[in-house]
């Protein structure tokens, strides 16, 4: 019997690659993997939030709500209905010192004991959180708890945003960027810290619950994290860096380049849409095909949801 033709074995091992591809690149861009609903501090559900991003022109999405992985589910059905691909996320709130640091967590597996541990504990803090911010505010001005639950829906992570929407609601400022640099900034005095896991524990929870942990708008007014703590959370697993925001300034920015270029690490580039909440809009920033195959293939918790 004849071997088989150069041909046929040139098929033969496009056949025997395909599991792979196809597990990574069943995907079409452009990708937004940095999107916020109303589970968390967006302003709308999480189907709305995929239909904007499909109205876009994204056609991979990821859903990253605070510390929360509730509107996966309903996002998955809504972006695959409309031919995306979603990509299950979360922003995990973690704190160094003084200043928060978020680290997005991509395809983690929802059920994982530690780090659904961690989320409820974050979630209940920020609730306490909210509160004690709102007794303090209520001493100068006139709002009241029932004016913050009013912006919040049923089971949402409470966060700042939603004192400033009551704010808002209440007439006491324009828009939810006057509350944050009045009221409700971090300098002022009804502002509260919220509990959250150092940034290494954090690496180490999404890692440990087989996600892909990427530093989120790490180059922003702030400034970058020290490099030792950079460098500790590479070592815990940390996976890149979100480069593309619009929060990402100047020079931060280039020494980051250099290092995700030095350490061939995951570069992304995201909205960071919270509905009407920011003027940020689903793919302003997005993220290569490359990078979302990396992503995928490194990610060992959950699976990217296709149409
Ligand atoms: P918190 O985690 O409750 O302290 O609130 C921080 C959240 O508020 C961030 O995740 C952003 O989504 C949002 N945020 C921060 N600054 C602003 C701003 N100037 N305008 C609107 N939203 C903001
Ligand atoms: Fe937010
Ligand atoms: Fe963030
Ligand atoms: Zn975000």
């Amino acid at each position: 019997m004849p071997g088989p033709s150069p041909r046929a074995s040139s098929a033969s091992r496009e056949r025997r690659e395909e599991p792979r591809l196809a597990r990574a690149q069943r995907f079409e861009g452009p990708s937004d993997l940095h999107l916020h609903s109303a589970n968390s501090d967006g302003t709308q559900p999480p189907a709305e939030v995929m239909s904007a991003a499909h109205r876009h022109g994204i056609r991979t999405a990821a859903l990253t709500d605070h510390d929360t992985t509730s509107g996966w589910a309903e996002a998955a059905e809504a972006a695959t209905s409309l031919g995306m691909t979603f990509i299950p996320g979360m922003e995990l709130s973690a704190r160094h010192q003084w200043r928060s640091v978020h680290v997005l967590a991509y395809l983690p597996d929802p059920d994982d004991a530690a780090l659904r541990a961690m989320t409820e504990r974050i979630r209940s803090s920020r609730l306490d959180r909210a509160r004690l911010m709102a007794d303090r505010i209520s001493r100068d001005y006139d709002l009241v708890w029932d004016d913050i639950l009013a912006q919040t829906s049923d089971g949402a992570t409470v966060g700042r945003p939603h004192i400033a929407d009551a704010l808002v609601a209440r007439g006491l400022v324009r828009d939810r960027a006057e509350a944050f640099s009045g009221i409700l900034s971090p300098g002022g005095d009804y502002y509260v810290a919220l509990f959250a896991p150092d940034p290494v524990t954090a690496v180490e929870l999404v890692v440990g619950a087989g996600g892909v942990p990427i530093i989120a708008h790490p180059a922003g007014r702030a400034g970058l994290l020290p490099p030792a703590l950079m460098e500790r959370m590479l070592e815990a697993g940390l996976a890149g860096f979100e480069l593309g925001h619009r929060e990402n300034v100047g020079a931060g920015l280039r020494t980051l380049r250099e290092l995700c270029r030095d350490r061939d690490l995951i570069v992304t580039g995201s909205s960071d849409y919270h509905g009407m909440g920011k003027p940020n809009q689903p793919g302003e920033n997005t993220t290569s095909d490359e990078m979302v195959a990396r992503i995928i293939e490194r990610a060992r918790g959950s699976a990217p949801v296709h149409p």
